[in-house]
């Protein structure tokens, strides 16, 4: 077994198994040993850590992941990778579990119930680009056991995550990040670490699982019904906005009345609120719906 993270040994394998790249699946492989040992570092992965990874793709990363946790879980969809993993990367290994699965697919909180008696696990991943955000909520969502998320995401959806009102990446996804966790950016990552290179250049950012969120609501899915529907129309009112959208059945006069409460012109935009006034006008709302 060949220790990955370098393109020659990545390339010996791709050639070995007449592996073809799946656009589709956005696959981008780790040829950086120094980035890898830093994504370990930053994920605080320990002796006694259950860690999922999503896409370990020729399974670079996973033996990164063997060599300091407990158990892995690693979920990758595409078939033709599996008997590398199994019959060759990952055969030294008896701490892992692959899994030929769409993670979008599959019932982490049973894996979780399974692999560390439910307790909260850490996912490491350097993940498909072109689902980034659904495989994030879906982790968030389903409230699965989590300690933290250390991901692999392009420098700008990084960003997103972080940022804060009055910047113009500010959106649902930084509100909903920050809701359920604290983001921190870890790292750049230069577009010349992956085998294909891609076009954009990417980050690590790691998601520390809030104890409990930093604001009340009674209905958390009416917050993100609100906090969505003010950003997909994110030019318009909040009063507009939140008014044309027939799912959440809000008189403009209600929404008015609401942010007059708040303290907040009529003319407002979604993307001028904190995610602390986010939660109470969903309160308001929620109060008079
Ligand atoms: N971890 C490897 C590395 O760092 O070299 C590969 C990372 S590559 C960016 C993303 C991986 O996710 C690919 O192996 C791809 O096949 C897999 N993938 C794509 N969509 C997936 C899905 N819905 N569920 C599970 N794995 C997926």
């Amino acid at each position: 077994m060949a220790a990955l993270g370098n393109p020659t040994n990545t390339i010996a394998i791709l050639q070995k198994y007449h592996f073809n790249f799946q656009k589709k699946y956005g696959q981008n492989f780790l040829i950086d040993a120094n980035i890898l040992e830093k994504i370990i570092h930053a994920a605080d992965v320990r002796a006694n850590d259950c860690v999922l990874e999503i896409g370990p793709g020729i399974g670079t990363m996973t033996q990164y992941l063997c060599e300091h946790a407990r158990e892995v879980v690693a979920v990758e969809i595409d078939p033709k990778l599996i008997p590398i993993l199994e019959q060759d990367t990952l055969s030294a290994y008896h701490n892992v579990t692959i899994i030929n699965q769409d993670i979008l697919k599959l019932d982490l909180n049973a894996i979780v119930q399974e692999k560390n008696n439910g307790k909260p696990i850490k996912v490491v991943a350097n993940l498909p680009y072109y689902i980034t955000t659904p495989i994030i909520m879906g982790l968030f969502e389903s409230h699965v056991p989590l300690d933290s998320i250390t991901i692999m995401v392009q420098k700008e959806v990084a960003e997103r995550m972080q940022v804060g009102p009055g910047t113009k990446d500010y959106g649902a996804l930084s509100l909903a990040v920050q809701y359920y966790a604290k983001p921190e950016v870890m790292m750049i990552v230069p577009a010349g670490c992956f085998m294909p290179r891609p076009n954009v250049d990417s980050a690590v950012i790691k998601l520390t699982r809030h104890d409990k969120p930093p604001v009340t609501v009674s209905d958390e899915k009416f917050l993100f019904h609100i906090i969505r529907a003010a950003f997909n129309q994110r030019r318009k009112t909040l009063v507009n906005a939140l008014g044309n959208a027939a799912e959440l059945h809000l008189e403009k006069g209600s929404i008015l009345s609401a942010l007059e409460k708040m303290g907040l012109s009529p003319t407002t935009r979604g993307e001028a609120l904190t995610l602390g006034e986010f939660a109470e006008l969903t309160q308001f709302l929620d109060e008079i719906k």
